[in-house]
Protein backbone atom coordinates (compact mmCIF):
# COMPACT_ATOMS: atom_id res chain seq x y z
CA UNK A 1 0.00 0.00 0.00
CA UNK A 2 2.74 2.16 0.17
CA UNK A 3 3.72 2.26 -3.02
CA UNK A 4 0.21 3.38 -3.90
CA UNK A 5 -0.23 7.34 -4.55
CA UNK A 6 -0.85 9.68 -2.13
CA UNK A 7 -4.42 9.17 -1.77
CA UNK A 8 -4.73 5.27 -1.94
CA UNK A 9 -2.33 5.32 1.11
CA UNK A 10 -4.30 7.63 2.57
CA UNK A 11 -7.31 5.26 2.58
CA UNK A 12 -4.88 2.76 3.84
CA UNK A 13 -4.07 4.33 6.40
CA UNK A 14 -7.98 6.01 7.48
CA UNK A 15 -9.45 2.41 6.97
CA UNK A 16 -7.09 0.79 9.66
CA UNK A 17 -7.20 3.75 12.47
CA UNK A 18 -11.26 3.11 11.69
CA UNK A 19 -11.09 -0.79 12.39
CA UNK A 20 -8.56 -0.41 15.12
CA UNK A 21 -10.53 2.20 16.70
CA UNK A 22 -13.83 0.15 16.89
CA UNK A 23 -11.85 -3.03 18.00
CA UNK A 24 -10.63 -1.04 21.03
CA UNK A 25 -13.91 0.32 22.28
CA UNK A 26 -15.20 -3.26 21.49
CA UNK A 27 -12.87 -4.21 23.76
CA UNK A 28 -13.05 -1.92 26.87
CA UNK A 29 -16.78 -2.86 26.97
CA UNK A 30 -15.65 -6.54 27.28
CA UNK A 31 -13.09 -5.43 30.00
CA UNK A 32 -15.66 -3.82 32.20
CA UNK A 33 -17.20 -6.93 32.92
CA UNK A 34 -13.92 -8.65 33.01
CA UNK A 35 -13.21 -8.37 36.49
CA UNK A 36 -16.92 -9.41 37.71
CA UNK A 37 -16.77 -12.74 35.31
CA UNK A 38 -13.59 -13.68 36.34
CA UNK A 39 -11.55 -13.34 33.19
CA UNK A 40 -8.90 -11.69 34.49
CA UNK A 41 -6.29 -13.59 36.30
CA UNK A 42 -3.02 -13.08 37.73
CA UNK A 43 0.01 -15.10 36.87
CA UNK A 44 3.15 -14.94 39.02
CA UNK A 45 6.44 -15.31 37.35
CA UNK A 46 9.05 -16.51 39.69
CA UNK A 47 12.38 -13.76 40.94
CA UNK A 48 15.63 -15.28 41.24
CA UNK A 49 18.10 -14.08 44.17
CA UNK A 50 21.26 -14.30 42.11
CA UNK A 51 23.47 -15.35 44.71
CA UNK A 52 21.35 -18.16 46.24
CA UNK A 53 20.18 -19.41 42.87
CA UNK A 54 16.56 -19.65 45.62
CA UNK A 55 13.27 -17.81 44.61
CA UNK A 56 12.73 -14.62 46.53
CA UNK A 57 9.47 -13.97 45.50
CA UNK A 58 7.29 -13.32 42.49
CA UNK A 59 6.33 -10.80 40.02
CA UNK A 60 2.15 -10.76 38.94
CA UNK A 61 0.83 -10.29 35.64
CA UNK A 62 -2.55 -9.91 34.41
CA UNK A 63 -3.77 -12.08 32.08
CA UNK A 64 -7.01 -11.56 30.47
CA UNK A 65 -8.74 -14.20 28.64
CA UNK A 66 -11.62 -12.84 26.47
CA UNK A 67 -14.83 -15.11 26.56
CA UNK A 68 -14.31 -15.28 22.42
CA UNK A 69 -11.17 -13.84 21.62
CA UNK A 70 -8.43 -15.48 23.89
CA UNK A 71 -5.54 -14.30 26.05
CA UNK A 72 -5.30 -10.71 24.94
CA UNK A 73 -1.81 -8.93 26.17
CA UNK A 74 -1.18 -6.78 28.97
CA UNK A 75 0.42 -4.79 26.14
CA UNK A 76 -2.96 -4.23 24.39
CA UNK A 77 -5.34 -4.05 26.88
CA UNK A 78 -3.46 -2.14 30.12
CA UNK A 79 -3.46 0.71 27.60
CA UNK A 80 -7.39 0.96 27.35
CA UNK A 81 -7.74 0.67 30.96
CA UNK A 82 -5.51 3.50 31.60
CA UNK A 83 -7.71 5.43 29.06
CA UNK A 84 -10.62 4.77 30.40
CA UNK A 85 -10.02 4.80 33.92
CA UNK A 86 -11.13 0.97 34.49
CA UNK A 87 -7.13 0.89 35.64
CA UNK A 88 -8.43 1.63 39.00
CA UNK A 89 -10.86 -1.06 39.80
CA UNK A 90 -8.51 -3.40 37.86
CA UNK A 91 -5.19 -2.37 39.45
CA UNK A 92 -7.33 -2.65 42.75
CA UNK A 93 -8.45 -6.34 42.23
CA UNK A 94 -4.41 -7.32 41.21
CA UNK A 95 -3.30 -6.11 44.95
CA UNK A 96 -6.26 -7.52 46.89
CA UNK A 97 -5.72 -10.91 44.67
CA UNK A 98 -1.76 -10.76 44.73
CA UNK A 99 -2.12 -10.46 48.71
CA UNK A 100 -4.33 -12.61 49.18
CA UNK A 101 -2.42 -15.01 47.65
CA UNK A 102 0.72 -14.20 49.06
CA UNK A 103 -0.97 -15.04 52.18
CA UNK A 104 -0.62 -19.08 51.14
CA UNK A 105 3.01 -18.76 50.52
CA UNK A 106 5.74 -18.81 52.80
CA UNK A 107 6.98 -15.99 54.96
CA UNK A 108 9.97 -15.17 53.59
CA UNK A 109 8.65 -15.52 49.97
CA UNK A 110 7.29 -11.47 48.32
CA UNK A 111 5.13 -10.56 45.71
CA UNK A 112 6.04 -7.28 43.68
CA UNK A 113 2.68 -5.85 41.76
CA UNK A 114 3.08 -2.93 39.14
CA UNK A 115 1.30 -0.16 39.65
CA UNK A 116 -0.04 2.13 36.65
CA UNK A 117 0.84 5.64 36.96
CA UNK A 118 -2.52 6.68 37.03
CA UNK A 119 -3.27 4.68 39.79
CA UNK A 120 -0.39 6.38 41.81
CA UNK A 121 -2.16 9.52 41.29
CA UNK A 122 -4.73 8.09 43.09
CA UNK A 123 -5.11 10.46 46.69
CA UNK A 124 -7.33 6.73 47.44
CA UNK A 125 -4.30 4.35 46.87
CA UNK A 126 -2.75 4.04 50.05
CA UNK A 127 -5.59 3.39 51.91
CA UNK A 128 -6.80 0.79 49.23
CA UNK A 129 -3.31 -0.70 50.06
CA UNK A 130 -3.63 -0.77 53.48
CA UNK A 131 -6.31 -2.36 53.57
CA UNK A 132 -5.27 -5.07 50.91
CA UNK A 133 -2.66 -5.74 53.44
CA UNK A 134 -4.94 -6.19 56.27
CA UNK A 135 -7.69 -8.01 54.77
CA UNK A 136 -4.99 -10.92 53.62
CA UNK A 137 -2.97 -10.45 57.33
CA UNK A 138 0.31 -10.58 55.36
CA UNK A 139 3.56 -8.76 56.60
CA UNK A 140 3.43 -5.03 54.45
CA UNK A 141 7.35 -5.90 53.47
CA UNK A 142 6.19 -8.85 51.64
CA UNK A 143 4.51 -6.49 48.59
CA UNK A 144 6.64 -4.52 46.42
CA UNK A 145 4.99 -2.17 44.40
CA UNK A 146 6.25 -1.71 40.79
CA UNK A 147 6.59 2.18 39.62
CA UNK A 148 7.59 2.96 36.33
CA UNK A 149 9.80 6.30 35.67
CA UNK A 150 6.50 7.89 33.80
CA UNK A 151 5.82 8.61 37.37
CA UNK A 152 7.43 11.81 37.67
CA UNK A 153 6.02 13.33 34.49
CA UNK A 154 4.10 16.00 36.80
CA UNK A 155 6.41 15.95 39.97
CA UNK A 156 5.06 17.86 42.39
CA UNK A 157 4.22 17.65 45.98
CA UNK A 158 1.85 14.83 45.14
CA UNK A 159 4.59 12.46 43.68
CA UNK A 160 6.44 13.02 47.41
CA UNK A 161 3.53 12.79 49.03
CA UNK A 162 2.57 9.70 47.42
CA UNK A 163 5.95 8.27 47.71
CA UNK A 164 6.30 9.13 51.10
CA UNK A 165 2.35 7.56 51.98
CA UNK A 166 3.57 3.56 50.47
CA UNK A 167 6.69 4.28 52.19
CA UNK A 168 5.00 4.72 55.81
CA UNK A 169 2.70 1.46 54.87
CA UNK A 170 6.01 -0.44 54.86
CA UNK A 171 5.81 -1.86 51.35
CA UNK A 172 9.00 -2.44 49.14
CA UNK A 173 9.43 -0.25 46.12
CA UNK A 174 10.71 -1.13 42.42
CA UNK A 175 11.55 1.31 40.18
CA UNK A 176 10.25 -0.80 36.53
CA UNK A 177 12.06 -0.47 33.24
CA UNK A 178 14.79 1.26 34.26
CA UNK A 179 16.67 2.97 31.44
CA UNK A 180 13.38 3.02 28.92
CA UNK A 181 11.80 6.27 29.95
CA UNK A 182 13.03 9.96 31.15
CA UNK A 183 15.59 8.14 33.34
CA UNK A 184 17.44 10.63 35.53
CA UNK A 185 19.46 10.41 38.34
CA UNK A 186 17.62 12.55 40.66
CA UNK A 187 14.52 10.36 40.78
CA UNK A 188 17.11 7.84 42.79
CA UNK A 189 18.42 10.45 44.88
CA UNK A 190 14.82 11.88 46.01
CA UNK A 191 12.76 8.74 45.45
CA UNK A 192 12.88 6.06 48.06
CA UNK A 193 13.37 2.57 45.92
CA UNK A 194 14.40 -0.62 47.78
CA UNK A 195 15.21 -2.25 44.05
CA UNK A 196 16.09 -1.34 40.25
CA UNK A 197 14.49 -2.97 37.52
CA UNK A 198 16.50 -3.14 34.61
CA UNK A 199 14.93 -2.94 31.47
CA UNK A 200 15.07 -6.44 29.02
CA UNK A 201 15.67 -4.28 26.32
CA UNK A 202 19.63 -4.11 27.94
CA UNK A 203 19.89 -7.62 28.46
CA UNK A 204 18.80 -8.86 25.04
CA UNK A 205 21.65 -8.32 22.77
CA UNK A 206 24.13 -7.95 25.67
CA UNK A 207 25.96 -10.85 24.79
CA UNK A 208 26.69 -9.49 21.51
CA UNK A 209 29.97 -8.54 20.35
CA UNK A 210 30.71 -4.68 20.69
CA UNK A 211 27.26 -4.71 22.67
CA UNK A 212 27.55 -1.53 24.82
CA UNK A 213 24.59 -3.53 27.37
CA UNK A 214 27.01 -4.92 29.69
CA UNK A 215 28.61 -1.89 30.61
CA UNK A 216 24.88 0.14 30.88
CA UNK A 217 23.95 -2.94 33.23
CA UNK A 218 27.67 -2.60 35.36
CA UNK A 219 27.12 0.93 35.62
CA UNK A 220 23.33 0.62 36.91
CA UNK A 221 24.17 -2.20 39.42
CA UNK A 222 27.15 -0.34 40.97
CA UNK A 223 25.07 2.99 41.39
CA UNK A 224 22.33 0.63 42.74
CA UNK A 225 24.54 -1.31 45.31
CA UNK A 226 25.91 2.20 46.42
CA UNK A 227 22.54 3.31 47.12
CA UNK A 228 21.81 0.31 48.64
CA UNK A 229 18.75 -0.52 46.35
CA UNK A 230 18.66 -4.39 44.55
CA UNK A 231 18.41 -5.05 41.14
CA UNK A 232 16.54 -7.37 38.83
CA UNK A 233 17.44 -7.82 35.62
CA UNK A 234 14.30 -8.46 33.42
CA UNK A 235 13.69 -10.74 30.28
CA UNK A 236 16.45 -13.52 30.63
CA UNK A 237 16.08 -15.69 28.75
CA UNK A 238 19.52 -17.69 27.80
CA UNK A 239 22.25 -18.97 29.47
CA UNK A 240 24.85 -16.63 28.31
CA UNK A 241 22.78 -14.05 29.37
CA UNK A 242 22.66 -15.37 33.15
CA UNK A 243 26.16 -15.66 33.35
CA UNK A 244 26.68 -12.04 32.01
CA UNK A 245 23.75 -10.15 34.41
CA UNK A 246 25.44 -12.50 37.16
CA UNK A 247 28.60 -11.14 36.43
CA UNK A 248 27.96 -7.85 36.15
CA UNK A 249 26.31 -7.56 39.96
CA UNK A 250 22.80 -7.73 39.28
CA UNK A 251 21.35 -9.47 42.77
CA UNK A 252 17.91 -10.87 41.49
CA UNK A 253 16.92 -12.49 37.99
CA UNK A 254 14.19 -12.85 36.41
CA UNK A 255 13.19 -14.21 32.85
CA UNK A 256 12.38 -17.48 30.84
CA UNK A 257 15.41 -18.84 31.79
CA UNK A 258 14.08 -20.11 34.88
CA UNK A 259 10.46 -20.35 35.09
CA UNK A 260 7.89 -17.90 32.37
CA UNK A 261 4.66 -16.06 34.52
CA UNK A 262 2.42 -18.92 36.37
CA UNK A 263 -0.90 -19.83 36.85
CA UNK A 264 -1.29 -19.47 40.84
CA UNK A 265 -1.29 -22.95 41.60
CA UNK A 266 1.70 -23.83 39.72
CA UNK A 267 3.68 -21.22 41.58
CA UNK A 268 2.35 -22.71 44.72
CA UNK A 269 3.57 -26.08 43.83
CA UNK A 270 6.59 -24.81 42.69
CA UNK A 271 7.30 -23.42 45.95
CA UNK A 272 5.94 -26.58 47.27
CA UNK A 273 9.28 -28.56 45.12
CA UNK A 274 11.73 -26.35 47.52
CA UNK A 275 12.78 -22.73 46.93
CA UNK A 276 15.73 -23.75 44.38
CA UNK A 277 15.58 -22.18 40.82
CA UNK A 278 17.08 -24.01 38.25
CA UNK A 279 17.81 -22.52 34.86
CA UNK A 280 16.71 -24.36 31.79
CA UNK A 281 16.84 -22.19 28.80
CA UNK A 282 19.25 -21.89 25.61
CA UNK A 283 22.76 -21.74 25.91
CA UNK A 284 22.64 -18.59 23.47
CA UNK A 285 19.54 -18.70 20.96
CA UNK A 286 16.36 -16.58 22.45
CA UNK A 287 12.84 -18.27 22.44
CA UNK A 288 10.63 -17.02 19.72
CA UNK A 289 8.35 -14.44 20.46
P1 LIG B 1 6.68 -5.41 33.07
O1 LIG B 1 6.13 -5.00 34.38
O2 LIG B 1 8.01 -4.87 32.69
O3 LIG B 1 6.69 -7.00 33.10
C1 LIG B 1 7.68 -7.81 32.51
C2 LIG B 1 7.21 -8.38 31.20
O4 LIG B 1 8.27 -9.15 30.64
C3 LIG B 1 6.02 -9.34 31.30
O5 LIG B 1 5.25 -9.19 30.13
C4 LIG B 1 6.73 -10.70 31.33
O6 LIG B 1 5.87 -11.77 30.93
C5 LIG B 1 7.81 -10.46 30.33
N1 LIG B 1 8.95 -11.36 30.47
C6 LIG B 1 9.46 -11.91 31.59
N2 LIG B 1 10.55 -12.67 31.32
C7 LIG B 1 10.74 -12.60 29.99
C8 LIG B 1 11.71 -13.19 29.11
O7 LIG B 1 12.63 -13.90 29.49
N3 LIG B 1 11.58 -12.88 27.79
C9 LIG B 1 10.59 -12.08 27.33
N4 LIG B 1 10.53 -11.85 26.02
N5 LIG B 1 9.66 -11.50 28.12
C10 LIG B 1 9.74 -11.78 29.45
P2 LIG B 1 3.66 -9.14 30.17
O8 LIG B 1 3.16 -10.10 31.19
O9 LIG B 1 3.19 -9.26 28.76
O10 LIG B 1 3.37 -7.68 30.70
C11 LIG B 1 3.71 -6.56 29.94
C12 LIG B 1 3.55 -5.28 30.73
O11 LIG B 1 2.18 -5.07 31.05
C13 LIG B 1 4.27 -5.29 32.07
O12 LIG B 1 5.65 -5.02 31.88
C14 LIG B 1 3.54 -4.17 32.77
O13 LIG B 1 4.02 -2.93 32.36
C15 LIG B 1 2.12 -4.36 32.25
N6 LIG B 1 1.34 -5.10 33.28
C16 LIG B 1 1.20 -6.43 33.47
N7 LIG B 1 0.42 -6.68 34.54
C17 LIG B 1 0.07 -5.48 35.05
C18 LIG B 1 -0.74 -5.06 36.19
O14 LIG B 1 -1.25 -5.86 37.00
N8 LIG B 1 -0.90 -3.71 36.35
C19 LIG B 1 -0.32 -2.79 35.51
N9 LIG B 1 -0.53 -1.47 35.74
N10 LIG B 1 0.45 -3.16 34.48
C20 LIG B 1 0.65 -4.48 34.23
MG1 LIG C 1 6.83 -4.94 36.21
MG1 LIG D 1 9.63 -4.28 33.64
MG1 LIG E 1 7.58 -3.35 30.88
Amino acid sequence: AAKDGGRGRFHFYSSDLHSAAEERSLLEQDLRDAIADGSLQLHYQPVVHTATERISGFEALLRWKHPQKGFISPGKFIPIAEDTGLIQPIGEWALRTACKDLAEWPDDIRCAVNVSPIQFSNPQLPAIITSAIAEAGIAPSRLELEITESVFLNNDEGTDAMFAALKGIGVRLALDDFGTGYSSLGYLKSAPFDKIKIDQSFVRGATEPGSRNGAIIASITSLAQALGMDTTAEGVETLDELDLVRMHGCSHIQGYIYEKPLQPDAATRLLGTGLTAVAKGPKSTRAPR
